[in-house]
């Protein structure tokens, strides 16, 4: 089929600043909480009437609204060719119980308007460009988090996720069935479906492009973590009649320990992620030398040699600082680094360049959807400014004008894409 494909430049000049605003207001509604956040955690009453909400707006502009197994949703506008792999956009309308109003949905609705200014603009892409709506990204009420993305990617099994409860005992299996009700009816695909491409808008969830006085943010990938457990053992003493050289203090060992651990994670240009977040001195009692100390380890970074690197050397370091107590050390989870696909990390930089939007390279801090697509297919993703970096927080905001900018960069991005 002959096509005439637009120039560059033609499908932003169709995003609407407004018309996105009005919708990400719409959807802020629903679940809406008393200081201006939302709750509306995965598969909940709130969760479906978001979903019914996006299907019916896309129904009333003639899309094709699919979902899946664990009601991932789907919008499609046709391309010319059949055959083609949609490009495919989106992000998730869970949030957190004390969420903001732009975690997630933002990437959904940018993604939206997407679709609504093709439309518009009567631009005809070869392959179909799909939003998509990634069941349970937050993790807040059922665990795994993700779930939605990594059970499409192949990455989990879906008995064992249907399986999963919530705190008050609600399987995701009923949930998902209550929530999809609310919705109308629709077509159901299997998982894995081909994709020729995955670029997600999201708020950066960090102050770097703000305190920068940047609009976007070319993401390159999203960094790797290790997590450890740390257990020290030394021995419960009287506070009062024990003198020091006698002691094994789990508490002073763990302190050498946590002082070793931050020079070894010292970086100058301050990217390795080094959080001790839970610390536990044992028994606990004033007058008595503590005999154990449990604390944390969660160590991030971009590049996959300082993951290895800076993280094998942790547990060698806890053993040599040890004496006179001893130590365990356990690695309770990895994640490897993401690294995003050349082609369109390039297409994101490009089309700032395009409309003339200030823009950096940076890797995403935080865990994204995005994470399970890209072993899948060409994936990125584009981020822009949060207010004071912010985010699951219910003061979390993003101005109209950078949530404009944000879409129009997935526009240029996406048709490049799909032409
Ligand atoms: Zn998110």
């Amino acid at each position: 089929m002959a096509l005439s494909p637009a120039p560059a430049g033609t499908v932003s000049r169709f995003v609407n600043q407004a018309r996105l605003a009005q919708r990400l207001a719409d959807m802020a509604r629903i679940g809406a909480t008393a200081k201006g956040g939302v709750n509306r955690q995965a598969l909940s009453v709130e969760d479906g009437q978001a979903r019914a909400l996006l299907t019916g707006w896309a129904v009333a502009r003639g899309f094709d609204v699919a979902t899946d197994g664990i009601g991932n949703l789907f919008v499609r506008r046709a391309g010319s060719n059949p055959d083609a792999a949609p490009v495919m956009t989106g992000s998730h309308l869970d949030s957190q119980p004390t969420g903001g109003r732009y975690d997630g949905v933002y990437g959904v609705l940018a993604g939206f308007e997407v679709l609504e200014a093709l439309e518009d603009a009567g631009i005809t892409t070869r392959h179909p460009v799909e939003v998509v709506a990634w069941t349970n990204e937050e993790g807040s009420r059922f665990q795994p988090y993700c779930m939605g993305s990594a059970l499409f990617a192949g990455k989990m099994d879906l008995e064992m996720v249907l399986a999963c409860t919530d705190p008050k005992g609600i399987s995701v299996r009923d949930a998902l069935a209550e929530t999809l009700a609310l919705a109308p009816p629709m077509p159901s695909r299997p998982f894995g479906t081909p994709a020729a491409a995955y670029v997600e808008a999201h708020i950066e969830q960090g102050p770097r492009l703000e305190a920068e006085g940047l609009t976007i943010g070319v993401v390159q990938g999203i960094q790797g973590s290790r997590w450890f457990q740390v257990e020290v053992t030394g021995q419960e003493a009287h506070a009062g009649t024990t003198p020091h050289g006698a002691r094994k203090d789990a508490f002073q060992t763990a302190l050498r320990m946590v002082t070793a651990l931050n020079d070894l994670m010292h970086d100058p240009d301050d990217i390795i992620r080094c959080t001790f977040g839970r610390f536990e001195v044992l028994p606990g009692s004033p007058n008595t030398v503590p005999g154990k100390v449990i604390f944390t380890i969660d160590f991030r970074h971009p590049d996959a040699g300082v993951v290895k690197e800076k993280g094998d050397a942790i547990a060698p370091l806890l053993h040599s600082l040890a004496a006179p107590c001893t130590v365990m050390v356990k690695e309770t989870s990895t994640t490897a680094p993401v690294d995003f696909d050349p082609l369109v990390v390039e297409a994101v930089r490009d089309a700032a360049g395009l409309l003339g939007l200030s823009h950096r390279d940076m890797p995403s801090g935080a865990n994204h959807d995005a994470k399970f697509m890209a072993p899948r297919c060409p994936t990125g993703m584009i981020f822009i400014p949060c207010k004071d970096g912010i985010s699951h927080n219910e003061v979390e905001y993003a101005s109209p004008e950078h949530c404009h900018a944000g879409a129009a960069v997935l526009a240029e991005t996406l048709v490049r894409l799909a032409v």
